[in-house]
């Protein structure tokens, strides 16, 4: 496996991922009973944007500095989900001493866990495993293991706290594979604990794929349950679809999305739309096909 984050750490993809899963962290911390916080692909915790790597591939010029910059010419309201995530960033900037670090997706979730929550990540690269028990912080007891993410769910499933947010993250490095995985893993998690919030990131390319796609996690979300599973899914595009580029959006399919979660997003795209997208990027909230 070559795919290492380190290369992509602050794009666009990483943004609108990580703001679409503070509203779902967001959406449970509303209730007091703890709950578990899983993650199959939990990557290294938090990147120095100064690094080799990060500085060869330069993606976050064209998305969070991008966002930096925009909201500092065009603030957000203070209590929206932007403002929040806005925060959170300057915070981990703020406590690692380096102006350009930026925290991914375990170190974001961790900073709002409380200590009846539980987090549990995998990563299963050792250099990024070891970053990431290095950077583990907060209130809440976390277990960091090096594992293949897509097998250890199984053991977390049903949770004893009965409430779980699940991240399944992969690389699409051999997009086909991760797609079969994701849905046996989706399947499986879905007839072991019904109710938990599995969310899930997937490129986007091309338009005619990702219809396959949604239709294929839409079909393993009404197999795996007798009542309907609810999904959503939140696109952000920065390119056309189909145009010739790497990555043209990103997307975040949410199963049993929590109440109001779509307003939310559709109010976080249309701001993150107007800073990061060019002019033939878009972005969407769908609920149904
Ligand atoms: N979730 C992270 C974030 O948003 O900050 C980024 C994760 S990155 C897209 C994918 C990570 O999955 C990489 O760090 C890679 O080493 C790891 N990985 C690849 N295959 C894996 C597997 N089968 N199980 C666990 N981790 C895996």
């Amino acid at each position: 496996m070559k795919y290492r984050h380190a290369f992509h750490a602050g794009n666009f993809a990483d943004v609108h991922k990580h703001v679409t899963l503070l509203a779902c962290l967001t959406a449970l911390l509303r209730k007091n009973k703890g709950f578990l916080y899983a993650e199959t692909h939990a990557g290294a915790g938090l990147y120095d944007l100064r690094s080799h790597s990060a500085r060869q591939a330069d993606e976050a010029g064209d998305g969070i500095e991008r966002l930096l910059d925009f909201a500092h010419r065009h603030p957000p309201t203070p209590d929206s989900l932007l403002s929040h995530y806005l925060q959170l960033v300057a915070v981990a900037r703020q406590e690692t001493g380096i102006r350009q670090s930026y925290p991914g997706s375990p170190w974001l979730a961790l900073s709002q866990l409380r200590s009846q929550d539980r987090a549990a990540l995998h990563e299963i690269d050792a250099a990024d495993c070891a970053a990431l028990e290095r950077t583990s912080h907060g209130p809440a007891a976390v277990r960091v293991t090096q594992a293949d993410g897509y097998r250890a769910l199984r053991a977390l499933l049903p949770p004893i706290e009965r409430r779980a947010l699940v991240l399944i993250d992969p690389p699409y490095e051999e997009a086909d594979e991760d797609r079969r995985k994701i849905c046996t893993t989706l399947g499986d998690s879905l007839q072991r604990f019904a109710t938990g919030v599995y969310v899930i990131w997937y490129p986007l390319k091309l338009a005619g794929e990702r219809d396959r796609w949604l239709r294929q996690l839409a079909a393993v979300c009404d197999a795996a349950s007798p009542n309907k599973r609810d999904w959503l899914s939140s696109e952000l595009w920065v390119h056309a679809l189909d145009s010739r580029t790497s990555l043209a959006g990103s997307g975040m399919f949410v199963v049993n999305p929590p109440f109001q979660l779509a307003a939310e997003l559709l109010s976080a795209n249309t701001a993150l739309a107007a800073a990061l997208a060019g002019p033939l990027g878009g972005f969407a909230v769908l609920d149904k096909l």
